[in-house]
């Protein structure tokens, strides 16, 4: 589904008949997942903070406190300019089920192409691809808020949990946790990733990488709690 985002499709109403329905079945039709759910409980009752590079809502569904995250790469339920000829974000749920619901022989009526009210260009997907990714109010004080958590939490002691973090974009969480983690000796780094769970000398006597099924991990640590 992933590299289906990145097709050149024909016209935009084939375009929107293939991402209504990876905005559908990714967003809208589902429930919180159980890795997520067991997350919550775990740190529920500690001074936490996410920041996630997933798109699609799941720490919303499971009940994170919204102004405890910070999604940075966008969210499949939110639309923008495709000039991004303003900073500002466009719920698509009611015109995402539309869509879904009319589309024929993988085209959608071209009436419900939805455009830029400030500029009339078609709108796209508030995801962040390349450099006209739009960065709303919503982002800013998310990415303030995190800082602040981030500031408070100097020289304390903190664990960084990185959870399948991949190589796609490791300058957003795994290279800044080895670093904070690096820099204040009563931090903890943990990781856990079936595949990919290493860190860098420096800090490998406080750190714990989990070679492991997150979902599993996470059964385990709650059963033990
Ligand atoms: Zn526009």
């Amino acid at each position: 589904m992933y590299s289906g985002g990145f097709y050149p499709y024909n016209t935009l109403e084939e375009f929107w008949a293939w991402w209504s329905r990876h905005i559908y079945v990714n967003r809208y039709d589902l429930t919180p997942g159980e890795p997520y759910t067991r997350l919550l409980e775990l740190v529920r009752d500690k001074d936490y903070f996410v920041l996630t590079t997933n798109v699609d809502h799941q720490f919303q569904l499971a009940g994170f406190d919204k102004t405890r995250l910070f999604y940075t790469q966008g969210d499949y339920g939110l639309w923008q300019c495709s000039k991004a000829c303003h900073d500002k974000t466009y719920d698509n749920e009611e015109t995402v089920r539309r869509m879904v619901a009319e589309q024929r022989e993988m085209r959608i009526p071209s009436e419900l192409i939805p455009r830029c009210p400030v500029c009339g260009a078609p709108m796209t997907m508030n995801l962040r691809c390349d450099l006209t990714f739009v960065q709303d109010e919503g982002w800013y004080a998310a990415s303030r808020r995190y800082e602040d958590f981030i500031r408070r939490q100097e020289g304390r002691h903190i664990l960084f949990l990185e959870l399948g973090v991949g190589g796609n974009t490791p300058v957003i969480i795994k290279y800044p946790f080895w670093q904070m983690t690096a820099e204040n000796p009563q931090a903890v780094y943990a990781c856990v990733n079936r595949g990919e769970a290493v860190c860098p000398r420096e800090i490998a006597e406080r750190s714990v990488c989990l070679n492991r099924d997150i979902g599993e991990v996470l059964r385990e640590v709650s059963q033990d709690e």
